[in-house]
């Protein structure tokens, strides 16, 4: 074998009886126009880094893309945004992190957005220029620094050149001695391809991880040894910002895909006891098969405790457990550790009960084939308020707490889906359900955790769904994000439930942000739709203060000891603090009502803020950026018109018309 100093140049020639070859890989390089330009980087080694790392102090670039959304991509997002960067990450696949379910990489782009990153899928740069980059859907992002990270190809012309053979995936091809085709020379690490643990498949997996066990068993064969590679599980674990996610074994579509008979379930559980502060939830899916019910891998995903679930994961598919054995393994439990029934324990017992048809339930990534089959009705269950936020379109709501009294609700004849928030109280509905004569219920896993995470990445053929805002999140906050949390678990238990007890019409026309609709006629049908928890403080209002004078005694008579009477729609606006900000996110939609602030303070659309239409050219700075979605809206429209136009010449990009502010309600 033939070496040369790459410094020197300085040639020699060694002599082998058996050689180990560990190349690794490179990361690839699209033959893009512009991809040589100065301000273009890809990141491998900590050459790439340094290059990097003088861009960014050289030229202090304001705004970044990064091309591909892997982990590699990822991290570099973060790294950006905490040196003060705007970036853009642009992913060719329907979501980032590609080999991860939709719904498990919905929770990074949640936490994405939440930093301000900008998300492109389903988009690909098609070209590069000095200060920006354009996709294939038109879009151009502004870009003083681009990273492409969109893939590592394996280092095999050397190999190619003596001969040895290439396997079907494109990498190195070795046998379970890591052996290549020529039997003195074993190989090892991101060059190579292995066979998948699970299905056997031939694969390339460039983690750390396999190279290193690969090295060892390669050293060792290569001296002699005669120890046997098992394949690799692909577990792979990505952390941004605070939110990490991870995969191990196949996902449920590859799992399908390589013909297996599998299905999924996922759990959302606190990592620890939830009265234990600091508890966290933490999403767990199994994916295992139907018939032996052996583990075939799974993800989880969340902000503490995820690492943990996904190894025991990892280690029983490796020991090829089932869903019987997981269900029966006690876990580590102490409340500031664990819970008595760990996420993974819930999980196996959910998967026995879909397997037995005990609680028959679907995954979210499943629901377009379900609804195309069988066309169902649904149901629910969660409280008015978590409603009122966000539910499937159509969907019969009936609070588990009311369920029994208004069953009659339910449209007879079609099969049902019920879902709550995250599938624990779904599969009680059903258990109903199925008790008092219903045939044919489903139940959504993972509940509507899942179905937001899924709307937002993929989305849906057959169902809508409106998405939650995002919560924006600031480095600052980060750092003290305990404290934080202290004080936003105050505010939310302190803070009032409002009632608007109006008419659903008189609701439409515009209501006190954040109220729910129980119409006094229908409060002694509904109350229990306000939880158990009678000593809640609760606000009820209505137009004058008459009806809500009237809905506080009924409530008092019913056991709840804290009902106010907020009046009248126009004193609640008026006594509503100027908290309203313009602090959401500036790449999330906003909607701005442009009428007076005494037709605002008479009721407005949810979270919209008041700009006057005469007040709208001094006050744009409070709109964010330029290319923000922002819908306006007036009494008829016509205001609103007349501020579009004004935006436009601003330059604001994409402005709507919401027209007047009860088809803007209407629309809700
Ligand atoms: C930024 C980054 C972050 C990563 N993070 C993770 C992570 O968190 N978790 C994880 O599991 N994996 C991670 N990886 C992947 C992981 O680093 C690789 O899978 C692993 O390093 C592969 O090991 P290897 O020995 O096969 O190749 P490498 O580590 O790439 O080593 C190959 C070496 O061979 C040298 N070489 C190539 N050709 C020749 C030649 N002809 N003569 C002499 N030398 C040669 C190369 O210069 C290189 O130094 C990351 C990779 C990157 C780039």
């Amino acid at each position: 074998m033939k070496t040369m100093d790459t410094r020197s140049g300085e040639q020699k020639t060694f002599e082998y009886t058996k050689l180990i070859m560990a190349q690794g890989g490179r990361p690839i390089t699209p033959t893009l126009p512009g991809a040589d330009l100065d301000h273009v980087f890809t990141l491998w080694t900590l050459e790439d880094m340094d290059k990097i790392s003088h861009h960014l102090e050289e030229n202090k670039p304001k705004n970044a893309v990064v091309v591909g959304g892997g982990f590699i991509g990822l991290e570099m997002v973060e790294a950006l945004v905490k040196r003060g960067l705007k970036v853009n990450v642009v992913e060719t696949m329907p979501h980032v992190m590609a080999l991860m379910e939709a719904e498990t990489a919905g929770f990074i782009e949640n936490e994405l957005l939440s930093y301000g990153v900008g998300i492109h899928t389903g988009a690909g740069v098609i070209n590069i220029m000095s200060h920006a980059v354009k996709l294939d859907d038109g879009t151009i992002l502004d870009a003083e620094l681009v990273l492409l990270s969109i893939g590592v190809r394996p280092t095999l012309q050397l190999a190619k050149e003596s001969g040895l053979e290439i396997g079907e995936a494109g990498g190195l091809l070795v046998n379970s001695q890591l052996q290549t085709s020529d039997s003195d020379i074993f190989a090892a690490g991101d060059m190579v391809e292995i066979e998948h643990r699970v299905n056997g498949k031939k694969v390339r997996i460039p983690l750390a991880g396999p190279a290193n066990r690969q090295g060892r068993i390669a050293a060792e064969n290569a001296l002699g040894g005669n120890h046997h590679y098992r394949g690799a599980l692909g577990t792979s674990v990505v952390r941004v910002f605070e939110a990490v996610a991870g995969t191990t074994g196949l996902s449920l579509k590859q799992a399908r895909a390589a013909g297996m008979d599998a299905d999924a379930v996922v759990v959302h559980k606190e990592h620890h006891t939830s009265y234990y502060p600091g508890a966290e939830t933490v999403t767990t899916m199994l994916v295992y098969d139907r018939n032996s019910g052996i583990i075939l891998g799974g993800q989880t995903a969340g902000y503490k405790g995820a690492d943990k679930r996904l190894d025991v994961i990892a280690t029983a598919t490796a020991a090829k457990l089932t869903i019987n054995d997981l269900a029966d393994i006690d876990f580590a439990y102490s409340p500031p550790i664990g819970t008595a029934n760990d996420a993974i324990n819930m999980a196996a017992y959910t998967a026995e009960n879909r397997i037995s048809g005990f609680s028959p339930s679907v995954t979210v990534s499943e629901l377009d084939a379900f609804i195309e089959g069988k066309n169902p009705v649904f149901v629910d269950v969660r409280d008015i308020f978590a409603y009122q936020k966000s539910h499937v379109k159509g969907a019969v709501h009936l609070p588990l707490e009311v369920l029994m009294r208004q069953i009659k609700t339910i449209p007879a004849g079609y099969p049902i889906i019920v879902y709550d928030e995250t599938g624990k109280k779904g599969h009680q509905a059903l258990r109903t359900l199925l008790g008092v004569g219903f045939k044919d219920v489903t139940n959504i896993s993972g509940g509507h955790t899942s179905l937001q995470r899924q709307a937002r990445t993929t989305g849906f053929k057959h169902l809508r769904i409106d998405l939650l805002p995002v919560v924006l999140k600031s480095l600052e906050k980060e750092a003290s994000k305990d404290e934080e949390k202290k004080e936003e678990k105050t505010i939310d238990e302190n803070s009032p439930i409002i009632v608007d007890v109006r008419t659903p019409n008189e609701f439409q026309s515009g209501a006190y942000p954040g109220a729910v609709n129980i119409e006094l006629d229908r409060l002694m049908e509904r109350y229990g739709e306000l939880g158990n928890n009678k000593s809640r403080d609760i606000v009820v209002y209505c137009a004058s203060g008459a009806r809500s004078a009237y809905a506080q005694r009924m409530l008092a008579q019913i056991g709840y000891t804290k009902v106010r009477n907020g009046g009248g729609v126009a004193t609640m606006m008026a006594k509503r603090s100027t908290q309203t900000s313009t602090a959401t996110l500036s790449s999330e939609p906003l909607i701005v009502d442009v009428r007076s602030k005494e037709e605002f303070s008479g009721g407005a659309y949810p979270g919209a803020v008041n700009i006057p239409v005469d007040e709208l050219q001094h006050r744009i700075d409070e709109l964010g950026s330029k290319s923000r979605e922002i819908t306006l809206y007036c009494a008829s429209g016509a205001r609103s018109a007349y501020g579009q136009r004004v935006l436009q010449q601003l330059g604001f990009a994409n402005t709507k018309n919401g027209g007047g502010i009860m088809q803007m309600m209407m629309k809700r």
